[in-house]
């Protein structure tokens, strides 16, 4: 090729990288790398760094330096104390041309032993410590390096890249130290080829201390020290962030410019309300957050507003207000609870206030028969039903409203910007957007909410109503059985009633099910025989979920045995105790939500959790899983305030689970952190933010590149962008 003709990155197949080929670019599609520019953008799984690569018998002296160290050697042996399908103590010894070292696992499982084999060459790494007066590593990190037993892995200096492969991508020859020859062909025939222009202007790697493109590229790829490594990745993670915030920047500016129903008040039926109908004054928290939304439902912009408010504290009344204010304007208002149970339970609840101030609800979940359903979509497509309960079948089906103006979101910390778009964008009022009101129990960290929630704006009830008492908890073993059991007969012989919840993981784990079913007959026909035990479970019809837990409600049902379809929202003021079984089993969120269900009115409540024995003494296990079970459930045992379990509940899981990764409308997020990167969420979003100020629709030349970007990241978000 001629030395003039440089060809841009992207747009040269990956096939004619030097070492690569038509065979293996077909394995390298099989991981969406296309082009050149896409290979550049396969990162490291991770680094090994060269520079403490230790051989064993330097592990003693090891122990005294801080960090950690890797050992690259073939395995000796692998053993493990107890075989078969229990835990125990595994041990695998690693040598190499200098001696041995020991490395441990407590708690492992024969099938994690199996995944080591002996001779395989491998690197372990971690802090050396001292086990049973032996230099050795616990519980280290591992690479399998195959056949990375050569003269690259071995005497290259520096920081070395581990690429993820993949069976097909071995198969083809690039194992990680393919991957990285045919990545140092790229960078050395670097010049002939040109970069894409980077996407960011200068001002904004100035003024953020970022890297360009191309010298933060070959850093990532073939780092000259730790130091230059983290700031390329810094670069990345930022890029990442940035344009994550600058879509909840647009989102933002969009609406505080989109048309919104004016809606005015509080008017006659609030007052009425407060005045005649509500069995209580509402808390000072309360009535500022309904002041908040008074004022962005009269703006004549749509409201955008996460309600945040632990459990118990209330937010029900503040949503109530909220749409008796849109019905009492002439429009409707939609109400969307997560599970059918919550959204009967709302119904219910709800329509006792709008019967007696003749305002028409109807509820919408799945199993209703067909006409009365069609009667449902009709009474709402003619303006006759003014409120709307339901799940989000809402907004899923083709519920065609007549006047929508507002919509209530219960219980959703999952709700994602995506989902958001997708809720306004579906609104046919003529006049403008309908106004968005998510209320959430969980206490989403900073930095967590500014990601995902970064458009809305934020109102917290942070005052519980007055003469609620602290709930009670602790953690019990099979021994104390009996007495838990004769406890709860007394608290219902006190007129109190209880839960008793079984771990049921998915509704269709069958065994679980059979479990809880059968314990439910020996609690009503032994252990509380001569009280009322109902049962409530998720295969259930609605319509005799609905009826139990109305009788439930009424205090006709004593004690509900449930499994967790009682988990969120649940609201029975008179039951006192809350009785989970397995709870080893359940996550924090949940466990907190659980106890949720307790403490709601003027009685003293007890949240007990029963667990084997393990989970109890600090002594049966030291480390692994059960450790952390046993760590979570004292965290629990010890506060009640809700942010700090979600802050621990966060670092456990991380945030992909704690937010479920599809639901949350999050891009994944490959390099970012949101735990560890808060720095660097902080400056993205400023820099995001004020960029969006200066140029809304991204119409600049200079910048076309992130406006691309953009684009092509969210699709189906963007159409406006277009559009514009
Ligand atoms: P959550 O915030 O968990 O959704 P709810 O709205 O279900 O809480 O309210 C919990 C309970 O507290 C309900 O029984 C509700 O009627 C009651 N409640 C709400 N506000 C007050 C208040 N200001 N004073 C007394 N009880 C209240
Ligand atoms: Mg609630």
């Amino acid at each position: 090729m001629p030395a003039n003709v440089r060809h841009l990155l992207s747009e040269m197949e990956v096939k004619y990288v030097k070492g690569v080929g038509p065979r293996r670019s077909e394995a390298l599609a099989t991981i969406g790398v296309n082009s050149a520019m896409d290979l550049l953008g396969y990162f490291p799984r991770r680094y090994l760094d060269r520079t403490r690569v230790f051989k064993t018998k330097d592990a003693a002296a090891a122990m005294l330096i801080p960090e950690e160290v890797t050992f690259v050697g073939r395995i000796k042996s692998v053993q493990v104390t107890r075989r078969g399908y229990g835990r125990g103590v595994m041990l695998i010894t690693l040598a190499d041309e200098t001696g041995t070292l020991r490395c441990v696992w407590f708690n492992a499982v024969q099938y994690f032993a199996n995944a080591f084999k002996e001779g395989e060459f491998i690197a372990f790494s971690g802090k050396v410590t001292a086990y049973r007066d032996l230099p050795c590593l616990i519980h280290p990190d591992y690479d399998h390096l195959e056949d990375e037993a050569d003269e690259d892995f071995l005497h290259t200096g520096g920081i070395i890249p581990v690429y993820p492969t993949t069976e097909v991508l071995r198969h083809s020859g690039l194992d990680s130290r393919g991957i990285r020859r045919i990545m140092r062909n790229l960078f050395t025939a670097w010049d002939e080829y040109q970069l894409p222009p980077d996407p960011f202007p200068h001002g904004i790697l100035s003024t953020n201390s970022l890297l360009a493109l191309k010298e933060a590229l070959s850093q990532i790829h073939f780092p000259s020290d730790e130091k230059q490594l983290d700031f390329a990745l810094r670069r990345f993670k930022f890029e990442e962030l940035f344009y994550l915030q600058l879509l909840l920047a647009i989102r933002r500016n969009v609406i505080k410019h989109s048309p919104a129903v004016r809606i005015k008040g509080p008017g006659e039926l609030v007052t009425r309300l407060g005045g005649e109908i509500l069995p209580f004054k509402l808390t000072g928290s309360q009535r500022k957050v309904i002041q908040e939304i008074v004022t962005d439902l009269a703006s004549g912009h749509p409201m955008n507003r996460l309600l945040q408010g632990d459990v118990g504290s209330g937010k029900t009344v503040v949503a109530l207000i909220a749409i008796l204010m849109t019905v009492e304007n002439g429009f409707q208002a939609a109400f969307m609870a997560p599970t059918e149970i919550l959204a009967a339970q709302h119904f219910a609840t709800i329509r006792q206030y709008l019967d007696t101030l003749g305002i028409k609800a109807s509820l919408l979940i799945g199993g209703q028969k067909k006409n009365e359903r069609a009667q449902i979509y009709s009474g709402i497509e003619d303006g006759t039903t003014s409120v709307v309960i339901g799940t989000h079948a809402i907004i899923q089906e083709k519920v065609r409203f007549n006047r929508l103006g507002l919509i209530v979101v219960d219980e959703q910390h999952r709700f994602g910007v995506t989902q958001r778009m997708a809720l306004q964008n579906k609104s046919e009022l003529l006049e403008g957007e309908p106004h968005l009101l998510i209320m959430t129990a969980t206490p989403i960290p900073r930095t967590l909410s500014l990601t995902i929630y970064g458009d809305l704006d934020v109102s917290i009830i942070d005052e519980m109503p007055a003469g609620r008492k602290k709930i009670k908890t602790a953690l019990r073993g099979e021994a104390s059985r009996a007495k838990v059991y004769k406890f709860i007969r007394e608290q219902v012989l006190a007129g109190r009633q209880a839960f008793i919840v079984y771990p049921l993981v998915t509704e269709s784990e069958k065994s679980d099910l059979k479990a809880a079913t059968q314990s439910f007959i020996r609690l009503r026909d032994e252990i509380f025989r001569g009280f009322k035990v109902g049962l409530i479970h998720g295969q259930m019809t609605e319509a005799e979920k609905s009826d139990i837990m109305l009788a439930f409600k009424k205090n006709a049902i004593n004690i509900l045995v449930a499994t967790t379809v009682i988990e969120v929202g649940i609201d029975v003021p008179n039951a006192t105790v809350m009785l989970v079984e397995h709870a080893d089993r359940f996550g924090l969120s949940q466990l907190h939500q659980l106890r949720g269900r307790i403490g709601r009115g003027v009685h003293q409540s007890y949240c007990i959790l029963m667990t084997e024995d393990r989970y109890i003494d600090e002594k049966k296990i030291r480390t692994g899983e059960d450790a952390t079970a046993r760590q979570r459930l004292q965290l629990f045992t010890s506060t009640t305030d809700g942010f700090k379990i979600a802050e621990h509940d966060l670092m456990l899981r991380g945030p992909g689970e704690f937010f479920g990764t599809k639901q949350s409308g999050l891009p994944p997020l490959k390099l970012a952190n949101l735990i560890r990167d808060r720095d660097i969420i902080a400056q993205a979003r400023r820099a995001a933010f004020k960029l969006a100020d200066e140029d809304p629709h991204l119409r600049e030349k200079l910048h076309s590149g992130i406006r691309d970007t953009l684009m092509k990241n969210y699709k189906e978000s963007f159409e406006f962008l277009k559009a514009n």
